[in-house]
């Protein structure tokens, strides 16, 4: 087993984006602040992929980046049991999961800690941020305790 330097449960601080010059730069900044920001159409705010520069709905060039909520949906879910020694650090399969956020966006990420359990399909999840060498990168959390039984005996209809 080696031993790397690195503040992420998953990747090499060398796989950190270069956040100066990078489309995402808006993205980064409020992930600093633990806010998540996503682009939308500056003219009729249709929510856009992140690398998207042209509306697929009314054709403008112009994007705004917005605070959104931090709650979505696992929309799939992705074992990934590649591994590359001096990039990904975990050593066990990871999660890559492909969340539909309540603002309409869809966002690619891994979970914000290792886990044992894979996400499903449709669990609920609150984004957060992985730090990845100082760079804040969306990550999921599970918005509420998996496989939880509920508690009350009250009859239901
Ligand atoms: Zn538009």
């Amino acid at each position: 087993m080696t031993t790397m330097l690195t503040s992420d449960w998953l990747l090499a601080d060398s796989l950190a984006p270069d956040v100066s010059d990078d489309l995402l730069a808006p993205l980064y900044a409020a992930g600093a602040r633990h806010e998540l920001v996503l682009p939308f159409c500056g003219d009729c705010s249709l929510p856009l992929d992140l690398d998207q520069q042209v509306c697929d709905g009314c054709g403008a060039a112009e994007i705004a980046w917005r605070p959104v909520e931090k709650a979505g949906t696992v929309h799939s879910v992705t074992v990934m049991h590649r591994r590359e020694p001096d990039l990904v650090v975990a050593s066990d399969p990871y999660p890559i999961l492909d969340v539909e956020l309540a603002s309409g966006h869809r966002l690619i990420m891994t979970t914000h800690a290792r886990s044992e359990s894979v996400p499903r399909v449709g669990d609920r999840v609150t984004v957060a941020f992985r730090e990845l060498g100082g760079v804040p990168i969306p990550s999921a959390t599970p918005a509420a305790p998996r496989h939880t039984v509920p508690l009350t005996t009250e009859a239901r209809s």
